[in-house]
């Protein structure tokens, strides 16, 4: 592929990138592999997703995102009491303890436990950067034309692996 390829929807885009959150480091690729998603598929958060049309390998960007069109706003009404007898024995069960839980539909979920009661278990099931403005620094490492199969999964494929 050649470099005047730019990020365009239906290109797996290669991304090296640092999320501060607070004038904190969140999470980074530095060290590990970039991430890897197609651009237009809902891969990656959609404040940072529109920004990165037009970009060519090597680019470099710093991208701020609100709230709102990152984890979103804190919804004060996500939150649920669950019996201690439903969480396996492996969980602790002290505040802080984040979950990572599965929906109906087999979609990630995340909870954190903000109350340890007798008989149940609060859980908050906002995303813990939810209400945060997203600092991202990224940089384009990589960008290939996603395959048939991994646009109809709406998901990068690792080589020769479908799922
Ligand atoms: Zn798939």
């Amino acid at each position: 592929m050649s470099e005047a390829v730019k990020v365009m929807d239906g290109l797996v885009v290669k991304m090296d990138y640092t999320l501060t959150v607070d004038g904190e480091l969140v999470d980074t690729s530095e060290g590990s592999e970039p991430i890897e998603f197609i651009q237009g598929a809902g891969g990656i958060i959609p404040g940072l997703e529109r920004e990165l049309y037009g970009m060519a390998i090597g680019d470099g960007k710093d991208v701020v995102v609100p709230a709102a069109e990152g984890y979103g706003e804190v919804d004060e009404d996500a939150h649920m009491d669950v019996p201690r007898k439903e969480f396996p024995a492996e969980i602790p069960m002290e505040v802080g303890t984040m979950l990572e839980l599965q929906d109906e539909h087999g979609h990630p979920m995340h909870a954190t436990i903000t109350e340890v009661g007798a008989e149940t278990v609060h859980l908050d099931f906002n995303h813990p950067l939810a209400g945060k403005e997203l600092h991202f620094s990224v940089k384009i490492a990589g960008l290939r034309p996603a395959t048939a199969e991994e646009l109809d999964h709406g998901h990068v494929h690792e080589e020769g692996h479908s799922h």
